[in-house]
């Protein structure tokens, strides 16, 4: 059996009958990182004297009978998410030596529950870009073809996971950055509602859109995480809903017994096909996601033509606000408190040194922009302009789930592209454009793999959902991957 395909319930199943014990898992993935990830560079930092301890610790949790679903179960952790004590560089040479010493509320929860964290993964730096070729180490290549980026900015978590290492791993969606690198890998990934899992411990872009997200084999593991992950959190003033909610790592009630429940829930519900983002899709995407809403009408939806018009606004309002914020966040890299010192005789020739050397072009021009869209003058042109593009945005959002369940689109309007091809940073920011608006409105949206292009590569399909209702999303995505087996049989 190749345990390295199989999903966390299959795994979970193992670990409980005893067939498998948690520590010949884990070293079952050590060993196949080891060997292989030379070749695909979805890892940064492998923590393998602390996974086996936590594996073993693991096992005698499920020998006294105390596991639950996600004991035992190996999981890979994207580098701007921080573990005590491990690494935490953000793919940038500004935190290289930086090693935190707290830990994410999302992990302590997911290791609660008593997953394995095998290492931190590969990603743009500072979260920033849609390849993670921006890595200050060299970005990782998608298993799937390895001459193709992996996407990003959680490229590493998805290559990790697509190349068999762990059988899910946590990215971080500012603009796309889980569903956009999980759908070029063929993957399921899930950008939680804003303020659905607390952000502590997320090392801060944009943070009015941060979120820590899961992504998996299959819709229904995406679900599994995110409810272990999911509930208010005291260190992060953004999270609502009661302490408890999802904590105890059961699945979401839709997404635990598939398919037949998962049908019966699709049964009548509506969904959305916004004309907007379908009018000037390439050909065989375009074509892929007709067949798409085909599949959800047989499986008993009905289909509504839908509008959201500030979507062309997005890309820019987005990029606007997402710099401006990160301007602010990233102001903080100052040489004196945290990772890299570059000296200078004051603290603005220390500061300006650090900073220089430090960051790469991208985060450099997301930094100009961003303090140019703050400054005065502007403030009221550019910055105020996007705040009122992202209500309408929401606005929109608002009407249109009035009278449909869901909103189907692709998730990226192109395949993954070859590595080293040159794209301007306004070309690249543009292929973004499916992503943003579920991102402006702090919208629940879900990937999982529509089907797949002529050369086999996969492409992936999104719904984006009303608020909190996650489990709705992950039950709609595992129909779907059900009734299609995994978008091989439309
Ligand atoms: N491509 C987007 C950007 O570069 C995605 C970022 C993200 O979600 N972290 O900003």
């Amino acid at each position: 059996m190749d345990l390295t395909t199989l999903g966390l319930s299959d795994l979970a199943g193992l670990l409980q009958r005893r067939e498998l014990s948690a520590p010949e898992l884990t070293r079952t993935c050590l060993d196949k990182i080891q060997q292989e990830d030379g070749r695909y560079r979805s890892f940064l930092t492998v923590c393998e004297e602390r996974a086996v301890n936590r594996a073993a610790a693991a096992q005698r949790r499920l020998d006294r009978g105390e596991g639950g679903p996600l004991t035992g179960l190996p999981l890979a952790v994207k580098d701007n998410i921080c573990i005590k004590d491990l690494p935490a560089t953000c793919g940038s040479k500004m935190l290289e030596n930086y090693r935190p010493s707290y830990t994410a509320t999302a992990v302590k929860r997911l290791e609660k529950a008593g997953m394995v964290v095998l290492g931190k993964t590969n990603m743009d730096e500072f979260a920033m870009g849609s390849t993670s070729m921006t890595s200050y180490k060299g970005g990782p290549k998608n298993p799937l073809d390895p001459d193709r980026v992996a996407g990003g900015s959680s490229g590493g978590s998805a290559a990790a996971v697509a190349a068999g290492f762990v059988p899910a791993a946590l990215g971080s969606d500012t603009g796309g950055s889980v569903r956009q690198p999980a759908a070029f890998c063929g993957l399921a990934g899930l950008r939680p509602t804003y303020g659905a899992v607390s952000r502590f411990g997320l090392i801060a872009f944009a943070s009015s859109m941060d979120q820590i997200g899961p992504m998996a084999r299959r819709a229904a593991d995406c679900g599994l995480l995110f409810a272990a992950m999911a509930g208010e959190d005291p260190l992060d003033a953004a999270t609502k809903g009661p302490a408890s909610r999802g904590r105890s790592g059961a699945a979401p009630a839709a997404a635990g017994e598939l398919p037949g429940d998962c049908l019966s829930f699709l049964q009548g519900k509506v969904i959305g096909i916004p004309v907007e983002f379908f009018a000037e899709l390439p050909s065989e995407i375009g074509a892929l996601l007709e067949k798409t809403a085909a599949v959800f009408c047989r499986m008993g939806c009905r289909l509504q033509k839908a509008s959201l018009p500030g979507y062309p606004y997005a890309v820019a309002a987005y990029y606007l606000l997402s710099s401006a914020e990160a301007a602010s966040n990233l102001a903080r890299f100052d040489g004196v408190r945290y990772g890299l010192r570059v000296q200078g005789e004051s603290y603005a020739e220390l500061a300006g040194r650090t900073r220089r050397e430090g960051f790469g072009d991208e985060v450099k021009r997301r930094i100009l922009l961003g303090n140019y869209a703050l400054s005065s003058g502007y403030y009221e042109r550019y910055y105020k302009k996007a705040q009122a593009v992202r209500r309408e945005i929401r606005r929109e959002f608002d009407r249109l789930f009035a009278g449909c369940d869901f909103l189907l689109t692709p998730t990226v309007p192109a395949l993954p592209g070859k590595i080293g091809a040159s794209k301007s940073p306004a070309e690249m920011y543009a292929a973004d454009l499916c992503a943003l608006p579920a991102s402006l409105a702090g919208l629940p949206a879900l990937t999982v793999t529509a089907g797949f292009a002529k050369e086999g590569l996969p492409i992936g399909l999104s719904l984006t959902g009303r608020p909190f209702q996650e489990a709705a999303l992950v039950a709609a995505g595992a129909a779907y991957e059900t009734y299609t087996d995994g978008g091989r049989r439309l």
